[in-house]
């Protein structure tokens, strides 16, 4: 029996590179596609969801549907438009599933397919920031198998594989450190989105390129360790590595290091969940660790970079607070993305949110449901979208 699966995000860098190995692995003859979600990029989702024969394709964006049925005339895939009927694609049942939608938008969708009781990957890391406590519940109460498809979630994942959780003393998640690794804060202050976009190791979408610019990323993926690995605040440590090479890595309590090494591709981490709890050969470059010759680490710097910092209030606050750190953090890059504010200015604006929303955050504790994240999120960016008024003003 064919194995059914579906993509949201399939349209977006992660989307795209799971389509991929769809496709190398026999596609529609293998597979037996649910769904296929996107947004604004209609024509790639109709191509994908032709070529892979899904029964559905959506688009998030409503305006776009009349496109979407005109590009899938002739096929039997059915088209749909809108958040609502993403989460009604979503919750159509399935084995596996990726949910790669970026942003708070790939929550509610992502909560569907944690209800199916297969393989759900997790690319989507705001949905463990926002809402990790939620995300694990509703995966325990479907059996559904959550696996990680974000590289260094991927690494600790494997190298904890046989191993008894309450061994691991730290996890330490490596950090490319971006395209400003070296630069002085004074520097960075002038950085334009386009500069910011332009990641040293990884072909990576927009967003999460900027993030990765200014440690937004690798905040989010401190808060993401904690949710998926149950680890305390000092047991995350992150570590610049410029070369990208190790994933991350895993001390345990005999001081033995373990390290999870591959190329930057995200089709090693995708195939890895895939194919789990098999490894098949995948389409990726092998490393040639001789010609290579050396690999480099050096401590995070969270004077230049607050975002990791901020990341430590938000573990140690709890609750919702990886709610509201995100929400800002959408808002601040959405206004650093049209001008609005400079590179350094984003983390100005979530300390400010998180210093205001932080207590209600942290009161929240667990047990929340998806309104109360929803409501937090609108929040949060109501209060970003001030400061950026204010300080456009000034
Ligand atoms: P992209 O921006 O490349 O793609 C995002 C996807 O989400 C696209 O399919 C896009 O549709 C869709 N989308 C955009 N806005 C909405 C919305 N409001 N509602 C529903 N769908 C929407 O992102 P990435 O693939 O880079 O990242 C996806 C997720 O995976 C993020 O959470 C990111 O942090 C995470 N991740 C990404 C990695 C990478 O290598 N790229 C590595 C590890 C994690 P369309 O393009 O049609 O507009």
């Amino acid at each position: 029996m064919r194995r059914r699966v579906s993509i949201l995000g399939a349209t977006g860098s992660v989307g795209q590179n799971t389509v991929g190995l769809l496709l190398a692995q026999g596609g529609a003859e293998t597979y037996q596609v649910v769904a296929l979600t996107g947004s604004g990029n209609v024509a790639l989702l109709a191509e994908q969801a032709r070529a892979l024969s899904a029964e559905v394709a959506v688009t998030a964006d409503p305006g776009r549907l009349a496109e979407l049925e005109a590009a899938l005339a002739g096929s039997a895939i059915r088209a749909a438009a809108g958040p609502a009927a993403l989460v009604e694609a979503a919750a159509r049942p399935v084995d596996w599933a990726m949910s790669a939608i970026v942003g708070a938008a790939g929550l509610a969708p992502g909560l569907a397919l944690a209800r199916h009781g297969g393989v759900l990957a997790l690319a989507n890391k705001e949905s463990m920031v926002c809402a990790g406590e939620l995300m694990r519940r509703t995966c325990a109460a479907h059996g559904t198998r959550l696996l990680p498809a974000d590289s260094e979630h991927s690494a600790i994942f494997q190298v904890l594989r046989g191993e008894s959780a309450g061994e691991v003393e730290r996890v330490i998640l490596t950090a490319s450190g971006g395209p400003f690794r070296d630069w002085p804060a004074r520097r960075m202050a002038e950085v334009t989105p386009k500069q910011a976009r332009a990641h040293p190791n990884w072909d990576m979408g927009e967003r999460i390129s900027i993030d990765s610019a200014t440690m937004f990323n690798k905040a989010l993926e401190v808060i993401e360790a904690r949710e998926l690995f149950g680890l305390r605040p000092e047991q995350i440590e992150v570590v610049v590595h410029p070369q990208s090479v190790v994933h991350s890595m895993v001390e345990f309590r005999d001081g033995s290091i373990v390290a999870q090494l591959g190329p930057s591709d995200m089709r090693a981490v995708i195939g890895f969940a895939l194919n789990w709890p098999e490894r098949r050969a995948l389409p990726v470059p092998r490393l040639d660790l001789a010609r290579l010759g050396r690999l480099d680490f050096s401590p995070a710097d969270p004077e230049r970079f607050p975002a990791l910092r901020l990341a430590g209030q938000v573990l140690e606050l709890g609750g919702l607070a990886g709610t509201v750190f995100n929400a800002a953090k959408e808002a601040a890059l959405g206004a650093f993305l049209i001008h609005a504010i400079g590179f350094l200015d984003m983390a100005v604006l979530v300390e400010h949110v998180l210093e205001s929303l932080g207590p209600e955050a942290a009161a929240c504790g667990s047990g929340y449901d998806l309104d109360a994240v929803m409501a937090l999120d609108a929040e949060a960016r109501r209060l970003g979208g001030l400061w950026v008024e204010a300080f456009s003003g000034k």
